[in-house]
């Protein structure tokens, strides 16, 4: 293709994208499609000659658009948001054009560069302490992680780094796997299953810790397992604490786990991966009291904060640990001005790395701190909305306190009814939630999701509930 096609072709897409956001919430929000729906649709062979863009435009929605879960929709209400916007869209084309692979600062000094002030800009804007940004002078910063999942492993891979060498400076007969026998780290039982996936992948045991009955792990809780273990010989290392729970958005006690976790040489990993944007508005930030306290902090941009999958902002106090535990230094990857920027290789599990400080770069260069205030305060607005209509329902009662733009709700009595009106509202097709269960009792999760959302829309959802639940409850009479 040459450039005179691809203007014409970039620019018929672009139309096309906006038409389909726009008008977004007057598709299905599931597709209706069965497994293997797509092969009989194209042909079973790459084409030998090449087609025409237009043939290929058409096919979009013939082939694609089917298949289609709309996350965008207001009538999506599933997981927790995933982000998208005008700006960080137009920032991934040129990302695409400019296609460089930012391992090293040479690899593309813009790369770096524009990431290590961009985690500045946003580490301010959500109050981080100073300790945690490079504008700070020191050795800290920030990075751009793919996910909140490979945050959680490259933190404990540093903190396991950091744990042998100091082990080892007291213990000097001690070898590596000798001491790695011994590590354990700790998270919360409403922890994300990244979490205990990181520490499969990290190769330790990971202890699961009773969140109390509010659903947030305590300062007491952890104290007490850390000094068990220490009695049993064990070496406590790593401790994540999550500000805003999957199943149901709820924040650990930080300002009680961040002192115990120093205490004791455990390294504190904050996961704020959706409810971290909401820092930006002052109002929430009391809910990350103890943030001086933690060691690593990650939040993911790419779920409320308008910047499209992936970015996921992490900052470490001391990025060293982990550097140290990543590097290894081939010829062919050395450069001239090495040390005096960050190579982000190390910072890292993959070699290689887009361009993604562009999308945060536009997006908030486009929208201004204030938009995106609006916005989490629109989707902390629309939840209260549905809880309310909750509320006044008597047959509803709601799970757990409503946090953020999550609302856990259910039918009053057996988990049966809840699971029932789950698959009903599913099955009616025109709304779509996923459930979660926390000591038995199952409820339904109801997240603000779309940025298109307007307050007609939860009324929308909250009709399509009730009457799900009309049926479901006059069903069980009969
Ligand atoms: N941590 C929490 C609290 C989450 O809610 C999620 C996903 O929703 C994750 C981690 C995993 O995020 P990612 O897909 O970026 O790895």
């Amino acid at each position: 293709m040459e450039a005179p096609e691809f203007k014409d072709f970039a620019k018929s897409m672009v139309d096309y994208i906006a038409n389909y956001l726009e008008n977004i919430r007057d598709r299905p929000v599931l597709p209706s499609v069965t497994p293997g729906y797509l092969r009989p649709l194209i042909p079973e062979n790459a084409p030998d000659k090449p087609e025409n863009w237009t043939d290929v435009m058409a096919d979009i929605e013939r082939v694609i658009m089917p298949g289609v879960t709309h996350w965008h929709s207001p009538r999506f209400h599933a997981y927790f948001p995933t982000a998208n916007s005008y700006p960080a869209i137009v920032a991934d084309m040129l990302s695409g054009a400019i296609a460089c692979i930012g391992f090293t600062w040479i690899a593309s000094p813009a790369c770096t560069e524009l990431e290590v002030v961009m985690l500045d800009w946003l580490g301010k804007m959500i109050g981080l302490p100073e300790e945690f940004l490079a504008c700070s002078g020191g050795k800290a910063g920030g990075v751009i992680q793919g996910t909140a999942s490979e945050a959680t492993l490259v933190a404990l891979l540093g903190a396991k780094a950091k744990t042998i060498q100091r082990v080892k400076a007291e213990h000097p007969d001690w070898d590596d796997n000798t001491i790695v026998s011994k590590l354990i780290a700790y998270s919360s039982n409403q922890a994300h299953s990244s979490v205990e996936r990181a520490g499969l992948l990290g190769g330790v045991r990971m202890r699961s810790l009773k969140a109390d009955d509010n659903l947030q792990l305590r300062g007491e809780t952890l104290e007490e397992a850390i000094k068990k273990d220490l009695d049993e010989g064990l070496i406590p290392f790593y401790a994540v604490a999550t500000l805003g729970t999957t199943n149901t958005c709820a924040f650990d006690r930080l300002d009680e786990l961040g002192p115990v976790g120093n205490r004791h040489n455990v390294w504190i990993h904050v996961d704020a991966a959706y409810a971290g944007s909401a820092f930006i508005c002052p109002e929430y930030r009391p809910l990350m009291k103890g943030i001086e306290t933690a060691d690593s902090f990650n939040f993911n941009p790419h779920k409320w904060m308008l910047v499209n999958f992936d970015c996921s902002a992490m900052w470490l106090k001391d990025p060293n640990w982990v550097v140290n535990a990543f590097n290894v230094d081939p010829l062919y990857l050395k450069h001239d001005q090495q040390g005096s920027a960050p190579d982000y290789r190390h910072w890292q599990i993959p070699l290689g790395r887009r361009f993604r400080a562009l999308k945060l770069w536009f997006v908030l260069r486009l929208y201004g701190v204030e938009n995106l205030q609006t916005h989490i305060r629109r989707h902390i607005g629309f939840a209260n909305q549905f809880e309310e209509s909750c509320k006044k329902d008597e047959r509803f009662e709601i799970f757990s306190k409503v946090q953020m733009g999550l609302v856990c709700f259910r039918l009053k009595g057996a988990n049966e009814i809840s699971e029932a009106l789950l698959k009903r509202i599913n099955g009616r097709g025109k709304i779509h939630l996923v459930p979660s269960k926390v000591n038995d009792t199952y409820f339904l999760r109801m997240a603000v999701c779309s940025r298109f959302t307007r307050p007609e829309d939860m009324d929308i959802s909250w009709n399509e509930v009730s009457e799900a639940a009309t049926e479901v409850l006059k069903e069980q009479k009969k």
